[in-house]
């Protein structure tokens, strides 16, 4: 008797379980066996019996959440076949951050990919996302509207160096997620040859090192502290901290701070005027609706599952294109990150 994917991975409260192989995908409970696709804290949360993941997301994970966020952990190649029960488990590069995956779950002929956070575009900082053709593929919707549409991230990085140039005076203060987006900001700067040092805020500071000694190279990199009388050593500086801080003391130490933010929102002219930023960078490591509906044509899946975002204009569009889709409705998930 035929599978039905269904019977291979399904939803429930703790997130996506697969029976036949006893385990579950960026569980947002603690269980006994998860399977991880990144570091994002909405994906990676601490408490598990046992973790399968990449290196990388381990050594995140540690980092974020201290050495013994789980009983035990398995380090996954990409590319490696394993057995889990009844299923094979392989992880496949996603593009999303540093060490991210996609889990593809194989059992009787059926394949199902779980993608977690992806993107298509160009990152320096991780590995390109493979396509890994399967009868079903799991996807976010973070910014599935055709509206969302990224530009190139070197003419957004483009934007900041002019900025620069035009107030050397003020410090520019760039809003960066800490995982992921803050590394590939740092990087697209000095792919475009700038080569002073970078301030970043503590929040920072052993993300960016691991990042550094997995072989991103973001240069030289120096702590944001403002000491009484050095202010004006941060005049046409670059300062890259969460955009959390924009609002604290911290911030407004620096000479005549001008705010930025690197973000896939940032496309949302309102999100820009109501967070206070003067400088929005539309520099997303999700996703936008041209990248999503590429991928799924690309994994010629037959069926959809979308987890989190705008699940229904995707849901339409795969219905529009004779595929079939349906939201998970999971929960837990936000658009960190982003
Ligand atoms: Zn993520």
């Amino acid at each position: 008797m035929k599978m039905r994917a269904r019977d291979l991975l399904h939803p429930r409260p703790e997130g996506l379980y697969c029976p036949p192989g006893d385990f579950y995908i960026d569980p947002v409970r603690p269980v006994e066996r998860a399977l991880i696709t990144h570091g994002h804290s909405d994906h990676a949360r601490p408490g598990h019996a046992k973790v399968l993941a990449t290196r990388e997301t381990l050594d995140i994970m540690a980092i974020r959440c201290g050495p013994d966020f789980a009983g035990a952990t398995q380090a996954m190649r990409l590319g490696e076949k394993i057995r889990l029960g009844d299923v094979t488990v392989s992880f496949h590069p996603a593009g999303h951050v540093l060490g991210s995956a996609q889990i593809a779950v194989e059992r009787n002929g059926m394949r199902i990919v779980a993608s977690g956070d992806y993107k298509r575009a160009k990152d320096p900082t991780c590995a390109g996302f493979e396509v890994v053709p399967c009868d079903v593929f799991i996807t976010e919707a973070t910014f599935a509207l055709p509206v969302f549409r990224h530009p190139a991230a070197s003419d957004e990085i483009g934007k900041l160096l002019k900025s620069i140039r035009q107030f050397p005076e003020r410090a520019h203060l760039v809003g960066a997620y800490a995982l992921g987006k803050a590394q590939r900001v740092m990087r697209l700067l000095r792919d475009q040859g700038y080569d002073r040092p970078i301030h970043i805020h503590g929040a920072l500071t052993r993300l960016s090192e691991y990042y550094q000694g997995q072989g991103v190279d973001l240069g030289d990199l120096q702590p944001a502290t403002v000491e009484d009388g050095d202010k004006a050593d941060f005049a046409g500086a670059i300062i890259v901290a969460p955009s959390s801080t924009f609002a604290d003391r911290w911030a407004r130490r620096f000479p005549d701070p001008l705010a930025a933010f690197a973000s896939g929102w940032m496309r949302i002219r309102q999100r820009a005027k109501q967070g206070g930023v003067e400088l929005p960078l539309i520099i997303s490591d999700h996703s936008d609706w041209d990248e999503l509906t590429a991928t799924i044509r690309d994994t010629g899946a037959g069926e959809v599952w979308v987890t989190h975002g705008r699940e229904e204009a995707l849901v339409r569009w795969c219905e529009l294109n004779g595929i079939s889709a349906r939201p998970l409705h999971l929960v837990g998930y936000e658009d960190e990150g982003d």
